[in-house]
């Protein structure tokens, strides 16, 4: 394993012989979603990079930012043993904006206009600005992500589209503990109590999975805002079943035989997503 703290020392290190090269960016408080897929890259690649930065720009909320769990020493005690050939890039700010930490402008297609990017102004333009920095200057063959962000993963694969970068964008499925709850180093910042609660977000993905032939989108969306009426603890942000390609929510008056289910809801200041295709 090497750790390289600046993009120059990494490029200087890269090389055609590295061959195919894959890149798996994080934020770090690595878990079993983050390392299916560093696994599934060290399969795919003869070299990993693994980056390890907390984007202050794709925080809206500076509160979110600085909660935001950090454990440097852990995550490379994790990665080392997955495997020895992984690069590690865990650059500083400056690294990646030099003095302006601000976000650059993309077109994202209007992806970017619902769910989390209605709810969190300037999220994916600063998750854009940095994941397109890394693609231009390492250019990896193939870069990683999960279908826990699926908003992102569909805008990450659109941005290369149309900026036509080579990478292949590859989704990997949602990884989850046992009471169904998606993984996320933000559930560190939960208790056992908290765990059970933010469980309910998979659950009513699947009441509104194992329900949607039954009944309109409009009535589903009614059950599960009165759910979530029912939870105190729990404050219920969006639920839409959209389609999986443009994120347009379905027609409310008809059953829900295709799309894809988004929920995302407050435990406390905690902010959790969740997804699952509805078909
Ligand atoms: P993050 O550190 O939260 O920015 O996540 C880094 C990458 O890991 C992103 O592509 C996430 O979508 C992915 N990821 C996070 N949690 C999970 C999970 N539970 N299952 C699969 N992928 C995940």
């Amino acid at each position: 394993m090497k750790v390289f703290q600046t993009s120059h020392s990494l490029v200087e290190y890269l090389s055609d012989e590295i061959r195919p090269f894959g890149m798996v960016p994080t934020m770090g408080t690595l878990h079993p979603g983050h390392l299916s897929l560093i696994e599934r890259a060290v399969k795919e690649n003869q070299t990993v990079l693994i980056s390890i930065f907390i984007n202050p720009t794709q925080f809206d909320n500076k509160m979110d930012l600085n909660s935001y769990p950090i454990n440097i020493d852990e995550d490379l005690r994790i990665i080392k043993k997955i495997s020895k050939n992984v690069l590690v890039y865990v650059p500083k700010v400056d690294d990646i904006y030099g003095r302006k930490v601000e976000s650059k402008s993309f077109e994202l297609g209007g992806l970017d206009e619902v769910m989390e990017g209605e709810k969190r102004p300037g999220h994916f333009q600063g998750v854009v600005t940095v994941i397109a920095h890394f693609l231009k200057t390492f250019y990896p063959d193939n870069a990683y992500f999960g279908e826990k962000d699926f908003q992102q993963l569909l805008i990450i694969d659109h941005i290369t589209r149309s900026m036509k970068i080579k990478t292949r964008i590859i989704g990997c499925p949602i990884i989850r503990e046992s009471n169904g709850l998606a993984m996320s180093s933000r559930n560190s910042l939960l208790n056992s109590n908290e765990r059970k609660l933010a469980s309910k977000l998979f659950e009513t993905l699947q009441f509104a999975k194992s329900n949607a032939k039954k009944m309109t989108y409009r009535t589903l969306k009614n059950m599960v805002g009165g759910f979530f009426e029912n939870h105190n603890e729990l404050t219920l942000d969006y639920f839409r079943i959209a389609d999986p390609k443009t994120l347009k929510e379905i027609h409310l008056e008809r059953p829900v035989d295709q799309g894809h289910g988004f929920i995302a809801a407050y435990l406390g200041k905690i902010r959790l997503i969740d997804n699952l295709d509805m078909s």
